[in-house]
This record gives C-alpha cells, sequence and structure tokens, in this order.
C-alpha cells in the first residue's frame, strides 16, 4: 500500500457482488436455452422441467428440457427440477398426447434409461408434498439429495443439518441404506458434529441471504423461470470438467480403501441423513472391487468430481462468461491446469467467496467501511486456515 489507504466504499463492493451473483444464474448457465438437448442424448447434467399440463399426476411421468421448457410448453404448468443427471428430453414423445415438440420432433418413443420420482409431479420429499406448501407453515429450506436427487425438508432428514451445509453434499437416509458400504465412509468422513466448521471465528450466515455461491445441494428453489443468457452452451466450450474420465489412482495395486476403513470399524449410527465436505468423492476407493459395489447400487456417479452440482455450476458460469467474450482470467488459467488440480482450485475458490462475503456482511452489519488493512486481515487469516486444512484437521469430523 502507498501513501494514504484508498478506501473502499462497502456499498461499491456489496453491489458488485450482487451483480456477480445474477451473473451467476448458473442452475441454467450451463444448458442450452435455444436447442432440444434430445440429440446429445443422456445429458450428465441438465436443468429440468416437468409439465403438469401436459403430463398430469396420475399418468406417465415425463421430464423436458430447458430450450423444451420454454418453446413448447410456454404457458403451461411447469414444475422446475433444478438439475438432474443422465436424462434425455422426453419433449413430444409417447408421454405426451397433445404436445408435438417444435424444436426435434424425432424422438424415439421413450428413453428407457430416464429415472422419475414424485418430483416429476410437483411432489418432494419423504412426506411427498409440492414446493412451495400452501398448508406448511414451517420456514424449512430443501436439500436434494446427490443420490436419489429428491428434494427433501430439512427437518425430515432424520439427522440435524449441518451450519455449514452449503458446502456439503447431502446423501438421504434411504440412499444410505442402499449404498451401505457409504456408513463406513460416513464414519471417517461426514460431517455429523456441528462443531466442524470452516472457522472458529466465521459469523452466521442469515438464513435468508443467498450466497454467492453456493456449491451443491441447498438453494431456494425459483418458481418463475429466470431469464437466460447461455447460448448454445453446450457445445461451446467444455471447462474440463464434464468427463468422468481421469480419477486419481493412490492407492498401491491390490489396496482397498474401504477394506481398511471396515477393519478400523469406526461406529456410527446407521440413521438419518449424512453430509459429506467437498472433495470427499474423491476419498472413496476406486479399487475393482469397489467400482463393482458402486455399479451395483447404480452410484459409480459418486467416483465422478463433474456430477457434483458445484462442477455443473462452475461450467455454466464459464460458459457464460466465454459468451460475454470476457473469459474470466480464472477459469482459463483453470481450462490449463489437470483435473485434480482444477477441482482442488474450484473448492478453494469457493471457500474464500463464502467467506469474503460473510467477512464483508460482518462491515455492512456493523455499518463500518473496509479498509485495505481489514481486507489483508482477512487474507491472512486464510492463509493461517488453509494449512490447518492441509493438516487435514478440517475433515476429522
Ligand atoms: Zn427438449
Ligand atoms: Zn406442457
Ligand atoms: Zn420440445
Ligand atoms: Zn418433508
Ligand atoms: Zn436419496
Ligand atoms: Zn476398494
Amino acid at each position: 500500500m502507498e501513501g494514504e489507504e484508498p478506501v473502499v466504499s462497502l456499498v461499491d463492493v456489496l453491489e458488485e457482488d450482487e451483480e456477480l451473483e445474477e451473473e451467476a444464474s448458473a442452475v441454467l448457465g450451463a444448458s442450452d436455452a435455444e436447442h432440444c438437448s434430445y440429440s446429445q442424448v443422456y445429458v450428465k447434467r441438465q436443468a429440468l422441467y416437468a409439465c403438469g399440463t401436459c403430463c398430469p399426476p396420475g399418468g406417465a411421468a415425463a421430464g423436458v428440457c430447458l430450450a423444451c421448457s420454454y418453446k413448447c410448453h410456454e404457458g403451461h404448468q411447469l414444475y422446475e427440477l433444478y438439475t438432474k443427471r443422465n436424462f434425455r428430453c422426453d419433449c413430444g414423445n409417447s408421454k405426451f398426447k397433445d404436445v408435438t415438440c417444435k424444436l426435434n420432433p424425432d424422438k424415439e418413443e421413450v428413453n428407457s434409461d430416464n429415472k422419475y420420482s414424485h418430483n416429476f409431479f410437483g411432489l418432494y420429499c419423504t412426506c411427498s408434498r409440492p414446493y412451495p406448501d400452501p398448508e406448511d407453515q414451517v420456514e424449512d429450506q430443501m436439500i436434494q439429495c446427490v443420490i436419489c436427487e429428491d428434494w427433501l425438508h430439512g427437518r425430515h432428514l432424520g439427522a440435524p443439518v449441518p451450519d455449514s451445509v452449503e458446502l456439503q453434499e447431502m446423501i438421504c437416509e434411504s440412499c444410505m441404506n442402499h449404498n451401505q458400504f457409504l456408513w463406513t465412509y460416513a464414519a471417517q468422513i461426514t460431517v455429523s458434529d456441528p462443531e466442524v466448521k470452516p472457522g472458529p471465528d466465521q459469523p452466521k450466515e442469515d438464513p435468508k441471504q443467498e450466497p454467492d455461491e453456493e456449491p451443491s445441494c441447498k438453494r431456494p428453489r425459483h418458481q418463475e423461470e429466470p431469464e437466460v443468457k447461455a447460448e448454445e452452451g453446450a457445445e461451446l466450450k467444455e471447462a474440463g470438467l464434464k468427463e468422468g474420465a481421469g480419477l486419481k489412482e493412490e492407492e498401491p495395486k491390490g489396496a482397498c480403501r474401504l477394506k481398511e476403513l471396515q477393519l478400523i470399524g469406526q461406529s456410527r449410527s446407521q440413521s438419518g441423513a449424512t453430509f459429506w465436505p467437498s472433495g470427499w468423492r474423491s476419498r472413496l476407493c476406486t479399487c475393482q472391487d469397489c467400482q463393482t459395489l458402486l455399479s451395483e447400487a447404480g452410484s459409480l456417479f459418486l467416483l465422478d468430481e463433474g456430477d457434483t452440482v458445484l462442477a455443473y455450476e462452475t461450467k455454466g458460469k464459464s460458459l457464460e462468461r466465454t459468451n460475454e467474450s470476457a473469459a474470466d482470467p480464472l477459469m482459463s488459467a483453470l481450462d490449463r491446469l489437470n483435473r485434480v488440480q482444477q477441482l482442488e482450485l474450484i473448492h478453494e475458490y469457493n471457500d474464500l467467496k463464502t467467506e469474503l462475503k460473510d467477512f464483508l456482511q460482518r462491515f455492512a452489519s456493523e455499518g463500518k467501511v473496509v479498509t485495505p488493512d481489514d481486507i489483508r486481515q482477512f487474507f491472512e487469516q486464510q492463509q493461517s486456515r488453509k494449512r490447518r486444512r492441509a493438516n487435514g484437521q478440517l475433515y476429522s469430523a
């Protein structure tokens, strides 16, 4: 810092932050608003809608892509399903009696690999209620299970929701039991202790504030269709996160991390939903036996960080910026790193942004002005936190 310390107006900072937030309507960012995604066959992850007008409850469930929700179901009663994995657009196929797809009318009768749930009829959670629920006065957050992709009420998870839930992936109890081996990992890596948080002095978030960047599960659902900027997004550029290839092989041949953990035999009550810290998927054993185990449970995607909502959102933001021909230097730098480096950096980046925002909000609530000294202090804190993280203390749940 040279001479007089320039003063950053907090209003400026927060206004800019708000712009960033809008820019980051990342749910849609990596989905194509113009072209039906059917030709891409089963899309790794995309924004998805169900039409209550064309496919009312009691009939067959169907899902349509973002572009079809605009072009073929305008004015219909649409359920926003947020994003789902491995889905092929159904618009206009045999499940639709009165609608022909305007974007891609040549579809096969059904997409046999699509998975459906009561979400496609506008119902969520183990209690099978609509969202928002006119009969429900309790304020509660909906959290998406990363395996079945249903949305569950925080109070119906059978486990306390950790404070840092936006940094976690959640697996519901039913999916835990369907993937029994996950209980073994859960004893080691899940966040069950509410005291395990990113930092001791981190201020609590105002629950009404949506953090700039919510990596995975938690997101207030929007009922109206937000505007979309992404054009031909999917084809434009791969952020390098799409393919599941390139998994890290860390353990020596023959050693199964899962069996090792089973030998340690840590006990953990096998009930309730579990919460997993960012990067947890890379800690699953990838030996042949474990891959078979995952495959049999239909959960092989757990070995793929590119399957996460975080990866999808990050890709969306990167595409958005490419489209605006003002490529984010961070994102273009990301392109030059290998997969593991990319993911590490993305996690760090997201953590940092969340924490910086919390930090700034503290000043806002106290009506103070942020000085360069404050910022310096913030980054110094980050450094020491990073060192602690490197020691692995953060994950010792
Ligand atoms: Zn479509
Ligand atoms: Zn419709
Ligand atoms: Zn269509
Ligand atoms: Zn519920
Ligand atoms: Zn589930
Ligand atoms: Zn193994």
